[in-house]
């Protein structure tokens, strides 16, 4: 595989590269909106494929990358290493589903998100 890196290195490249802001508020309300029209931009590519068969696929992988980058943006701004938040994340799923997915599990309230 091609451009494989490492997700530590990664966030280090972003912070390095984003844009220095002097105002905090500023800063994290450009990632969070980032983010969202990033994420915007996979459904839309997704939407084009399926919905109107117009294939966007290249769309979809390149957003998805873009998408990243605002993740590993908002990580930097709150000091947080991805890293650990992914292999959080896969704890709380393997707790979750650890069968896979149950539509029971998904059921849940959606207000629980310190989960353990
Ligand atoms: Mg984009």
């Amino acid at each position: 595989m091609k451009n494989r890196i490492d997700l530590r290195e990664y966030q280090k490249f972003v912070k390095k590269i984003a844009k220095k802001f002097e105002n905090r508020n500023e800063e994290i309300m450009t990632w969070g909106l980032g983010i969202s029209g990033e994420a915007g931009d996979v459904a839309s590519c997704i939407k084009k494929t399926f919905a109107h068969e117009n294939d966007q696929k290249t769309g979809i992988r390149e957003n998805i990358g873009d998408t990243f980058w605002y993740m590993a943006a908002i990580c930097n701004f709150f000091g947080w290493d991805i890293e650990e938040i992914i292999g959080e994340n896969m704890a709380k799923l393997k707790k979750r589903c650890p069968k896979g997915f149950a539509t029971k599990k998904a059921k849940r309230k959606m207000t629980d998100w310190g989960e353990k």
